[in-house]
């Protein structure tokens, strides 16, 4: 059920904006990743509030797609995700050294893999597991050339050799091995074949001293799109699911892949001002003419950049408006024209959603202020209620207004 986002509401019911998720989106885009990947499993990437579309929400319509991993980066994520009843494996690759050992257990109690990167960290989980009387299932990290997490390539025999003294112990089992690329987002990179193959080298150490890992995985989206032969047993897929460019190059609809958030905003006020009007903080947006004005009601509190401040990049009335003048935290302004174009109050303005519509991608509203989609959806605020649509879903009642 599709509902219509048309806001039908009388100028005294100032609705805010409305976050609408496509399940069924995420889930094709799913099903087309795997049919493009050789990789046997297919890990779904969760992290960020499943990149600020809905944690548990994303997590089902992802597995019931064919994903059969879930990757967070928070250990809070990937037990959020366990107290909402769901079973299939999850990996949290966030190690804090500053995590209690009661969230490690819990991690442990709960079938929730960890990525280990040295042996300091591997001490605390296998000391937890110790106690439980249970094995904690961990993937070791390379650390391929991103300096992030991981163990570099000159610790990674003592991690491996920690590692199966763990094993032997009965305190770990070591599920995978993987590691992230510093230059994941340009596939062509040579650094991209470089790590690969110390990956390859640390995989081979690893067999050597005794480990057996099912699980090799290093791809993220924009490999899974472009390099199929770093798939391995494994690909990691966060952006490509969500419908967004992983890299510039990329077009996610050459791949059948669309974005599955829209934001949207009711228009709340329509008027006439004079040529020289100043609009919004310190008047940076002068009129030269009348012109007709829209209020939208989302501003830099609800993760709208600044930076979009002057692009014609929001949709309204069949065509794109630019935003006038400096957004503001909670609303800002779009310049309707010398005439307000049959535009009128509750008039659904679409800040983005789906290109193919007409409007703006998240994508354009990342290279309008230099950055990427990711930063876009990403930021959009939690306190914007998700609408979710998919045909068997039942959609909430959620047209809630914030305070205004
Ligand atoms: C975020 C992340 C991914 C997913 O990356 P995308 O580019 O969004 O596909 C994969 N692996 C790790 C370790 C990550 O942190």
């Amino acid at each position: 059920m599709r509902r219509n986002a048309q806001q039908n509401s009388a100028p005294s019911v100032a609705l805010s904006g409305r976050v609408s998720v496509d399940l069924a989106t995420i889930s094709n885009n799913v099903r087309a990743l795997r049919a493009l990947t050789p990789a046997p499993h297919f890990m779904a990437v969760v992290k960020g509030n499943a990149y600020g579309h809905g944690l548990v929400e994303v997590a089902e319509a992802a597995l019931a797609a064919g994903a059969d991993w879930l990757g967070t980066a928070q250990l809070t994520e990937a037990l959020a995700l366990r107290r909402a009843g769901i079973t299939a494996p999850v990996l949290s690759w966030l190690y804090l050294a500053t995590a209690s050992s009661e969230i490690i257990r819990e991690a442990v109690e709960n079938d929730v893999d960890m990525s280990l990167g040295s042996p300091a960290q591997l001490d605390v989980v296998a000391g937890i597991a110790r106690t439980l009387g249970r094995p904690a299932a961990v993937h070791l990290e390379l650390d391929s050339g991103l300096s992030r997490g991981g163990a570099r390539v000159e610790d990674w025999p003592d991690l491996v050799a920690a590692a199966r003294d763990a094993e032997l112990e009965g305190t770990l089992t070591v599920r995978g091995i993987w590691t992230h690329l510093a230059w994941a987002d340009v596939p062509a990179h040579p650094g991209n074949a470089a790590a690969v193959d110390a990956f390859g080298e640390a995989v081979r150490q690893a067999r050597e001293g005794g480990l057996e890992p099912e699980l090799r995985h290093v791809s993220s989206s924009a490999n899974i799109l472009d390099r199929p032969e770093f798939a391995f047993d494994m690909v990691r897929a966060g952006l490509a699911i969500y419908g967004l460019a992983p890299a510039d190059h990329l077009d996610p609809a050459d791949f059948g892949l669309r974005p599955a958030l829209t934001v949207t905003a009711p228009v709340v006020l329509v008027k006439k001002v004079p040529a020289g009007t100043g609009v919004s903080y310190e008047h940076q947006a002068i009129t030269h003419e009348a012109r007709y004005l829209g209020l939208i009601p989302l501003g830099y509190a609800d993760g709208i950049p600044k930076g979009i401040s002057g692009r014609s990049i929001v949709q309204l009335g069949g065509r794109r408006v630019p935003v006038i003048g400096k957004v503001c935290m909670d609303q800002f302004m779009v310049d309707l024209g010398p005439e307000a174009c049959g535009v009128s109050v509750g008039d659904t303005a679409v800040l983005f959603g789906d290109p193919d519509t007409g409007a703006a991608s998240a994508d354009e509203w990342g290279s309008a202020i230099g950055s990427h989609g990711d930063e876009i959806i990403n930021r959009i605020a939690p306190r914007l209620p998700r609408a979710y649509e998919c045909p068997d879903y039942q959609d909430p009642e959620v047209s809630v207004p914030h305070a205004v």
